[in-house]
Order: C-alpha cells, then sequence, then structure tokens
C-alpha cells in the first residue's frame, strides 16, 4: 500500500429545496439524491482515482448505507479490508438541504465514525506498517486520531494531518508531531484566534501556529490558491483558473493528490501544482466524490 487514511465516511442525503418546513409542518421536495462523501473517504478516493494504493481504516453502521459506502470506496479502487461495521450503530450522515442559490444547509450526524477506536487500528497494524503515508483528519474520536499519530511516529510512517472540521482542543503537540498539517482559511482562523482575511492575515497566523513547532504547513486558499510554509520558506500556489460549479470537496480533492504524488518522489512544491490543478478540476463538477477525476480525465485537463 502507497497511502492509508484512517478517517470518516459519510452519506450525503442531498434534499433540493427553496422551503424549509416549520415545525409541524410536512412540505414536498422537488428533487433529492445520494452521494458518498466523509473527508477520509474523500481523501482515499481521490488518491485511488489517480492509482495510488490506497487502504482505509473506517467504521459503517449497521444499515442499508453500509454496503452502498464500501462498494462505492472499492469501486474506486479503495482496499477495504479494515472498513467495519460497528454493530447497532447507524452510518454517518449528512442531511443537506439545498436551495436553487446553490446555498447548503447541512446537518452531520457522525454514526459509526464516532465508534472508530484504537483497537480497529491495532487490527490493521500490519498492513499499516506497510503504508508509505498515513493521511488522518477529525470526523472521527481524537484519541483514535493521537493513537494513529503514535504508531505512525514509532514505525517511522509520515503523517498528514487535516485538521477539518476544526476541533476545538486539539492537542498542537500533536500537530508538531506530524510531517504536514493541512488546514484552511476558516480553521486556520479557529486554531490561531486570529482573524484570516488578506493575505498579510494569512502569513501571520501561519507564523503563530508555525511557532508551536510544526514542521510543515499548507493552508488551503480557495480560490486564492494555497500556502507551504516551513521554517522562515514560504511557497505559494496560485489556484488553476476555471469556472468553478461547485467547490464541496475541494480540500479533500486537493489533500487526496497531494497525498498520491507526495509519496512518489517528495517534491512538495510539485506536489501542491498537481492537488491546485486536480482541485480546480474536481471545483467545475457537480458533487464531491463524484467531481473528482480519474487520471485520464485529469492529464486531459493538464494538456
Ligand atoms: P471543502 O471543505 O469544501 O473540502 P476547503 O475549504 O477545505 O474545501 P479550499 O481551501 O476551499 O478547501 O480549496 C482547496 C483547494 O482547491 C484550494 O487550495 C485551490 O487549490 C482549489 N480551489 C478551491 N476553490 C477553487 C476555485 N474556485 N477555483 C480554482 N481552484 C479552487
Amino acid at each position: 500500500m502507497d497511502i492509508a487514511v484512517i478517517g470518516s465516511n459519510m452519506v450525503d442525503l442531498i434534499t433540493y429545496t427553496n422551503q424549509m418546513p416549520k415545525a409541524g409542518e410536512t412540505l414536498e421536495a422537488p428533487d433529492f439524491a445520494i452521494g458518498c462523501g466523509g473527508k477520509g473517504a474523500n481523501q482515499a478516493v481521490a488518491a485511488a482515482r489517480l492509482g495510488a494504493k490506497v487502504m482505509m481504516v473506517s467504521k459503517v453502521g449497521e444499515d442499508l448505507f453500509a454496503e452502498n459506502t464500501v462498494n462505492n470506496l472499492q469501486r474506486a479502487g479503495v482496499d477495504t479490508r479494515h472498513v467495519t461495521v460497528a454493530a447497532g450503530t447507524s452510518s454517518g450522515v449528512a442531511p443537506i438541504f439545498v436551495d436553487d442559490q446553490s446555498q447548503n444547509r447541512i446537518l452531520i450526524i457522525k454514526g459509526a465514525n464516532n465508534h472508530l477506536s484504537a483497537a480497529d487500528i491495532d487490527a490493521a497494524a500490519d498492513e499499516l506498517k506497510a503504508c508509505k503515508l498515513l493521511v488522518l483528519q477529525l470526523e472521527v474520536p481524537l484519541p483514535v486520531v493521537y493513537y494513529a499519530i503514535d504508531f505512525a511516529n514509532q514505525h517511522g510512517i509520515p503523517v498528514i494531518l487535516n485538521p477539518a472540521p476544526a476541533v476545538a482542543g486539539l492537542d498542537i503537540d500533536y500537530a508538531c508531531r506530524c510531517d504536514f498539517f493541512m488546514p484552511n482559511e476558516t480553521e486556520l482562523e479557529i486554531l490561531t484566534g486570529l482573524p484570516v482575511v488578506t493575505e498579510e492575515d494569512v502569513l501571520r497566523a501561519g507564523q503563530k501556529l508555525l511557532g508551536h513547532g510544526l514542521k510543515n504547513l499548507i493552508i488551503t486558499l480557495g480560490s486564492r490558491g494555497s500556502l507551504w510554509m516551513q521554517g522562515d520558506h514560504c511557497h505559494s500556489v496560485a489556484a488553476t483558473p476555471v469556472k468553478a460549479v461547485d467547490t464541496s470537496g475541494a480540500g479533500d480533492a486537493f489533500i487526496g493528490c497531494f497525498a498520491h504524488y507526495l509519496v512518489q518522489d517528495g517534491d512538495i512544491p510539485r506536489a501542491m501544482a498537481l492537488a491546485s490543478a486536480f482541485a480546480a478540476c474536481s471545483v467545475t463538477g457537480r458533487g464531491t466524490q463524484r467531481s473528482y477525476p480519474d487520471m485520464d480525465t485529469f492529464q486531459r485537463f493538464l494538456n
């Protein structure tokens, strides 16, 4: 295996409507769709679409969504031997309400994702030890994230930590034990308590985080691109100009693609440039995982 993603999977339950029911009211909505999501699964699928050998350690519920989630990961080429059922739980689901202005209202029920445990990492230990990179986010319990970082450190496996969604009380010492810490603007703002509006703000907040002793900080900045900070060194990558249709899941696309190219040769600027292009390509299509290109489509986009 090249990459192990230890993290979440979710089922997006998307209702398209301009009207939300009041208490006690029933309304008919014009349209509905189901999509596969969850930050962990999105990142695993993004890397696998590009041909990376990816395994996931994740929990599904004891319900109808579980099989669909596992099948979806397998179709993308993700190894699901360690995607297991948490008995008596629901799968992670995200009821999403989208109006005709493309405004989203999202609820997240983590369900089985809250039941991922250190025992699941132990059960996958042999396969994990053979991986070249571990990718983590914060949609599973924090103690499991910390256990995974301890595990990776013990076995000399590089780690990417995407601190999303921002969680109050993230132990920054653990972040410093990861090789790459990759927040977006909002997460940077919450983690530092500083405003992140202008370029100077980004640099100031980034320096504050780096001051804790982070090895590499890569901040994704939406249509403003991305920034790598390491000590006093800064490297910025402009976003690839595209007509954005739906930016949901762009951050996960970036991280999955970055992970794929990082394990190939460790060239950080190249991995960022390609991740930026991959994420830009993804925002030209609707949905999260369904907008991630495979290698052929990505190559055509690059040319
Ligand atoms: P999400 O939470 O929806 O996954 P995010 O907020 O974590 O997204 P962003 O920082 O918005 O992630 O985007 C990640 C990367 O995707 C950016 O650094 C950029 O390279 C690319 N990107 C995002 N939006 C655009 C856009 N409108 N045009 C081109 N590239 C974009």
